[in-house]
């Protein structure tokens, strides 16, 4: 049985870069309802107990059922996604990384202030739902991609690539404060990103 994970900070906390109802109704309602449906399809997916997440998400072409298929794809993504994004918030965010993972930023992409326009950009680009990744190979290299709906990199890459960040850029993750202007949001959401999160994420990623 997965589980949201518990947030660190109130609803209200994460004001003004993302607004309470945005954050009730994100959690408790698109959350809640991703982590219900993708346990509900688990229930008819038997070869995937005891399974990790990976590896659920790194087999879904092993699913012969369309629907079914459909229905761990979108719920388990909007599963392990929303809480990799709920995990990376806090009140206490913003600022830049430091240690391991801002050496490999300095690495791949030059400098921090890149790495932010390029997945700024990410997510400013991505047509309609989707997300905006930061992600990390075993090897440590680091990546800027997209993906569409719920997807993420470890499906996309059967699980070479680790999200290590994640930028919802679904209209419920801003629509009700920022309405079309979804740079906006992206640009208050670096204000609420904690690195050390991330660099958690980062160190987890690379270990495996
Ligand atoms: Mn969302």
């Amino acid at each position: 049985m997965y589980k949201q994970i518990e947030l660190k900070y109130s609803f209200n906390a994460l004001e003004p870069s993302i607004d309470e109802l945005t954050m009730i109704t994100h959690y408790t309602k698109h959350h809640a309802t991703y982590t219900a449906n993708f346990n509900a399809a688990l229930e008819k997916t038997p070869e995937f107990t005891g399974k990790s997440i990976e590896e659920i998400f790194t087999n879904l072409s092993e699913v012969s059922d369309e629907a079914l298929k459909a229905a761990l794809t979108n719920n388990g993504g909007g599963y392990y996604n929303h809480n990799l994004y709920f995990s990376i918030l806090s009140p206490d965010g913003g600022g830049k990384p430091d240690g391991e993972l801002a050496k490999q930023i300095e690495k791949d992409f030059g400098d921090y202030e890149t790495l932010k326009e390029k997945l700024s950009a990410s997510a400013a680009a991505r047509f309609g739902s989707g997300w905006a990744w930061l992600s990390a190979n075993k090897n440590g290299y680091l990546t800027v991609t997209s993906s569409p709906n719920q997807d993420n990199p470890l499906m996309e890459s059967r699980g070479k690539w680790t999200p290590i960040l994640g930028i919802d850029v679904w209209e419920h993750a801003y629509y009700l404060k920022y309405k079309n202007l979804r740079i906006d949001y992206v640009k208050a959401f670096f204000d609420i990103l904690d690195w050390k999160e991330v660099a958690k994420n980062y160190a987890a990623a690379t270990a495996k």
